[in-house]
């Protein structure tokens, strides 16, 4: 899978690293698979992960990114934050559902 070197988020140019899990546990003991660096505008990613994991953790740290670049986390709790990023991970396999997106794009709905 060809991951991006870099996002555009709202403007932003957010960087993509593969590094390894050490690096991520040594950032976040709980989750070994990824994360978002606010003040480096980066997402770090396991090189660990397969290819669908690292599909669905790259999407959950971008919303991490778009969530932060955006100012809105001025306004969550960190589990908040945690939540809504859970759940557009979530959201966004919808769209991968051939009839949802059929639905979707028919003028009549
Ligand atoms: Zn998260």
């Amino acid at each position: 899978m060809i991951i991006p070197i870099n996002i555009n988020v709202l403007g932003t140019q957010v960087r993509i690293k593969m590094v390894t899990e050490e690096h991520i546990k040594s950032h976040d003991k709980d989750n070994p698979d990824g994360y978002y660096e606010g003040s480096q505008q980066c997402i770090f990613l396991s090189e660990k992960l397969d290819n669908e994991n690292l599909r669905r953790v790259l999407l959950h740290e971008l919303f991490h990114a778009y969530l932060t670049i955006s100012g809105q986390t001025n306004y969550l709790k960190s589990n908040q934050e945690e939540a809504l990023c859970f759940v557009m991970e979530s959201w966004i396999n919808l769209f991968r559902d051939s009839e949802f997106v059929e639905f979707m794009q028919d003028e009549y709905y």
